[in-house]
């Protein structure tokens, strides 16, 4: 029996996929390269934009063919597409498909296997006690087998949902509202993969500073409930690196910024998205900052991480977005220089209170040019930030080799993308490299030894 699993989407997807593999392979399926040859095909979409979405739709008209051909194979469709309630008119509209699960569920799944008895007994036992550690948010498998050896980095969800409701934003719709797992679940997947050799953990949340304050375990701390479980996942052998996000600039305590600066594993890079360089427009998304705000949020990541990198997200043409709106956006960029901005086309998403009360008035191509606008800029400023590292020795976590280029790849502390070209076998370890080429997406240099 084969799998394939399609993914789309953001970290928590590529998470969720991984788990679901997971659990499959328990049950004694093997990966395969196609979805045309795989007795189970699972699409994990996203829909925080029309495109990803139209992408999705697209997947499922090819495979309705292979569903015509071959009946007994399964389709599930899973993800933000599928949401919490969505399911109804998802089967009107693609009565092909087997199954709807929603983020991070796939209890369905293993029931629908057992109901249409793919498993024998003890599988079905599997699946069973599957689904009811996934019904309690946890699960004994998360790295699927076949590429345990490959994962050198794992991403664990640490909250699921959003509660927060900015106006443009789907993902409370689609993922439910905010709820942290609880920390023991948490270390114990963190012991799990640490054990299977990972040597990165990236901790996600939509706003991962949240992380604690839903639970009783929190409810008397004194400080960040995140770094509390900084603290904790930090003392797990094996691990090199620690991450977390998506960060909130409302959220980032400064205990949470000390952490980051006094807990060697946990990098220097954080993930605030700003949205907007507007106060306007980020008073009309609901972000509840102001553009000064996230000024003095840059100078206190700067002042208190020492070689902090800041990653941000932009979105243009927000309903009624004027010129000199957008002229404030691409102003704040080039003033603030950050180390990665992440730039998307606003896309009006069904039953967002931007979508009901405003009107998505800007055309494509307008929203194209801005974007392209802050792609150039940025494309400058990474350029003349990267150059820095000329002659500069980083440290590297190797993710891989790319055999296009005959070279191994990683990222540096600060989520550069880092080549150097090396005899032997580098996956995993943790590599020194000497600068000798910089760009603005990557940097080339030579490992020391
Ligand atoms: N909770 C995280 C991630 C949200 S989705 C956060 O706060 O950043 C990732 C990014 O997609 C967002 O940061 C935003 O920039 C973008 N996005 C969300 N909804 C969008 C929409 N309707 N149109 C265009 N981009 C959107």
């Amino acid at each position: 029996m084969q799998y394939h699993i399609w993914t789309i989407g953001c970290q928590m997807n590529v998470a969720d996929s991984q788990r679901v593999a997971a659990g499959l392979e328990r049950l004694g399926y093997t990966p395969a390269e196609r979805a045309e040859d795989a007795d189970m095909i699972i699409l994990n979409t996203c829909v925080v934009r029309q495109q990803p979405e139209d992408k999705a739709v697209g997947r499922l008209n090819q495979l309705r063919r292979v569903k015509e051909r071959h009946p007994e194979r399964i389709l599930a469709l899973m993800g933000c597409m599928v949401g919490v309630k969505e399911t109804m008119a998802l089967q009107k509209r693609f009565p092909w498909v087997d199954a709807f699960l929603p983020p991070s569920d796939p209890t369905e799944l293993w029931a629908l296997l057992a109901e249409r008895g793919h498993l024998d007994e003890a599988q079905t036992l599997i699946a069973d006690a599957e689904a009811r550690r996934l019904a309690l948010g946890r699960t004994d498998t998360i790295l699927p087998p076949s590429e345990q050896e490959h994962i050198v980095s794992a991403h664990l969800p640490i909250v699921l949902g959003c509660s927060h409701a900015c106006t443009y934003c789907v993902i409370p719709y689609r993922r439910g509202a905010e709820r942290s797992r609880p920390p023991e679940t948490i270390l114990a997947e963190a012991r799990q993969v640490a054990a299977q050799g990972v040597k990165e953990i990236t901790l996600l949340g939509q706003i991962v500073d949240r992380y604690g304050y839903d639970l009783p375990e929190f409810a008397q701390a004194t400080e960040t409930p995140l770094v509390t479980l900084l603290r904790q996942v930090h003392e797990i052998e094996g691990l090199e690196r620690l991450r977390f996000l998506t960060s909130h600039p409302n959220w980032m305590k400064d205990d949470l910024l000390r952490a980051v600066a006094d807990l060697p594993k946990v990098c220097e890079h954080i993930e605030a998205p700003i949205q907007s360089g507007d106060d306007e427009v980020l008073r009309q998304m609901r972000r509840g900052y102001t553009v000064d705000d996230y000024r003095r949020l840059v100078a206190r990541l700067r002042e208190t991480i020492p070689g902090v990198s800041i990653a941000t997200d932009i979105i243009v043409g927000f309903p009624g977005e004027t010129e000199a709106q957008f002229q404030h956006t691409y102003a704040l960029l080039a003033e603030l220089k950050l180390d990665k901005a992440h730039i998307a086309r606003y896309s009006a998403r069904p039953l967002t209170v931007a979508t009901r009360t405003l009107n998505d008035d800007l055309s494509r191509a307008e929203k194209e040019r801005r974007r392209k606008a802050l792609d150039d800029l940025q494309a400058n400023i990474l350029e003349e930030l990267n150059a820095r590292y000329l002659g500069q020795t980083i440290e590297v976590l190797v993710e891989g080799y790319n055999t296009r280029q005959k070279r191994w790849f990683g990222r540096s502390r600060t989520d550069r993308l880092v080549f150097f070209p090396a005899e032997g076998d580098w996956r995993g370890r943790l590599a020194q490299v000497k600068i000798t080429w910089t760009g603005p997406w990557s940097l080339i240099g030579e490992v020391k030894f």
